[in-house]
């Protein structure tokens, strides 16, 4: 079973030890949104790794800073909250079905059976008890629904990475076959609005721009923007690539 990755960006300051380990959780924190932790993380990192390796996360920090920027707004708030929240609690909305599988169980106790001559009734009297226990098991499941439907209805959110809104989570490489309003945010309606560590690095944010992705303009003059504050770092990230690709290419070719 994969180990759980409990390192706080926080409270811990990668090592040679955790550095692995470090990096992904900060990739994770970034993945699902949470782009406060994500920068203490990619910040803390930049600090200690190498410079090559450095310009990696120089976009990330970027998208982080602007997101945290951006205020939110009452109901923002409150889905912030409220994911804070099912992160501990969660489990007691999952409590509901198995209430709720008891009392299945204790009503389908008390049916009867034609072929066999048992009523209701007969369990009934038998087992008045089972009634009671069938219903105050659907009262609870039903209270425990209705109760966590105020933190739940946060679920599967994820604050976009330009308008910093919460809105629905839709996977990034999730093709959209033309379409061009089926991967966006439902507050902005960016495309692509979930952070994603590739698609948001140079990489990435490269491939996007020559292809071109996606038909709003504000990506491809925020992309020049970044360029140009981070020249040095992106001229480095343009001549390792080509490096790379030339040894690949090395590597294919046949000697002549
Ligand atoms: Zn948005």
């Amino acid at each position: 079973m994969k180990k759980r990755n409990k390192i706080n960006v926080y409270r811990e300051d990668p090592s040679k030890d955790n550095a692995n380990a470090f990096f992904a959780k900060t990739i994770a924190l970034y993945n699902t949104g949470d782009y406060e932790a994500a920068l203490r993380g990619f910040e803390k990192l930049s600090e200690f790794i190498d410079t090559d390796l450095k310009i990696v996360v120089v976009p990330h920090i970027e998208k982080c800073k602007r997101v945290l920027e951006k205020k939110l707004s009452n109901s923002d708030k409150r889905h912030m909250k409220n994911q804070a929240i099912l992160k501990y609690f969660g489990w007691v909305d999952k409590l509901k079905y198995f209430t709720g599988i008891a009392s299945f169980i204790f009503f389908a106790l008390l049916t009867g059976d034609q072929e066999e001559g048992i009523t209701f009734s007969d369990n009934f009297s038998e087992h008045p008890s089972f009634l009671v226990w069938a219903i105050v098991l659907a009262v609870l499941t039903f209270l425990l629904h209705k109760f966590m439907k105020k933190f739940t209805v946060s679920e599967g959110l994820i604050r976009c990475k330009y308008c910093g809104k919460y809105t629905r989570y839709i996977n990034p490489n999730e093709p959209t076959y033309g379409f061009m309003d089926d991967n966006n945010c439902g507050k902005c309606g960016r495309m692509y609005h979930v952070p994603d560590f590739h698609w948001d690095g140079w990489e990435g944010l490269d491939y996007m721009e020559n292809r071109p992705s996606v038909p709003d303009e504000k990506f491809y003059s925020e992309y020049n923007k970044l360029k140009k504050n981070f020249a040095k770092e992106y001229a480095l990230f343009k001549s390792v690539k080509e490096k790379e690709e030339k040894s690949e290419q090395n590597k294919h070719s046949p000697e002549e």
